[in-house]
């Protein structure tokens, strides 16, 4: 890892409608790369990378900052929160604060999350000033936002100071992401959050938190079917016993189960290839990292 690279982890948040997505999507252009459209298949957790020079933005979805339904969903609660170096609460100027919002900061509060206040859909105001004064003045009596910034998803007005309050939140430590890596090959993202997630299901609770899933290499060939490499590093060897299992047997199982998914996921036929290797020298911000999928080189 280069030291001199940042990185933060970014979580938006805001009730529904207010521009959550929109405002993702300006920010990283056409190189939006992961999208759940089927998020029954995987917790996709990672939604966005920006990578500007020095300073790597990764974006996530917060599922403890939503409120989870299924069994998995209730995982994720306990293990995620507090999650990410910085939030981005999104609202709108106009109506005032809402009830979904008093909770999300009410989570906030409790994560003692830095955040900032992104106040979206500044192009549909008529008294922008008056308006802008009223909304600023009712949120931040709730809540120590390191910054507002008014913005506008629609015109982009704003984005450049949304960037750079966001960058200030970056911590020196290297990119745990390739910087072309979502515009490259999302896919290997998803496949590494899909045998995660397996593994998360099918063995002890202990082990996950040490572990992290490594693509080497992702291939179609010309009739469609996916060649995919992937390296499981655990932190001992006992959890590298536990993940392989009796005879191999847990191994397999976690590769069937994800093969599955995957196959499900690009509709199309996989072969999927397995190793579990240990790897004692973490890196700081482990907790992090061991929460997302992401390539070798952090590894190296
Ligand atoms: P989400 O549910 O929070 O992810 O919200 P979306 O990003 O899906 O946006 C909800 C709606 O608001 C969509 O119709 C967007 O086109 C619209 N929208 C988002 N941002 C802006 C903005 O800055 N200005 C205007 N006028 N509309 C916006």
């Amino acid at each position: 890892m280069n030291q001199q690279q940042r990185s933060a982890f970014i979580t938006i948040v805001g009730i529904p409608n207010v521009g959550k997505s929109s405002i993702l999507n300006r920010i990283l252009g056409h190189k939006v790369a992961i999208v759940s459209s089927k998020p029954q298949t995987t917790r996709n957790r990672i939604t966005g990378i920006l990578t500007d020079g020095e300073d790597q933005l990764v974006f996530i979805d917060t599922p403890g900052l939503l409120k989870p339904r299924n069994e998995l969903g209730e995982y994720m609660v306990n293990e995620s929160v507090p999650n990410g170096d910085v939030a981005v609460l999104a609202v709108e100027a106009t109506g005032g604060v809402r009830k979904g919002e008093l909770s999300l900061i009410e989570k906030l509060k409790k994560a003692d999350m830095p955040a900032i206040l992104a106040i979206n859909k500044i192009d549909t105001l008529k008294n922008k000033k008056e308006e802008l004064m009223e909304a600023i003045l009712a949120y931040s009596g709730l809540y120590n936002f390191d910054a507002v910034v008014p913005i506008s998803a629609e015109t982009g007005e704003g984005f450049s100071a949304l960037l750079s309050e966001l960058k200030k939140h970056c911590v020196e430590g290297g990119h745990f992401f390739d910087d072309d890596a979502l515009t490259d090959q999302p896919e290997k993202v998803i496949v590494s959050e899909i045998i995660r997630e397996k593994i998360l299901r099918l063995c002890d609770k202990e082990i996950p938190h040490g572990t992290a899933v490594v693509i080497e290499s992702l291939k179609e060939r010309d009739n469609g079917m996916m060649d995919i490499e992937a390296t499981i590093y655990c932190e001992r060897d006992s959890h590298k016993g536990i993940i392989i299992g009796k005879k191999g047997a847990m191994l397999k199982k976690i590769s069937t189960y994800a093969r599955r998914d995957i196959e499900r996921f690009f509709d199309c036929k996989v072969n999927l290839q397995t190793w579990v290797k240990v790897k004692e020298d973490w890196r700081n911000r482990r907790a992090l990292l061991t929460n997302f999928g992401y390539d070798n080189k952090n590894f190296e």
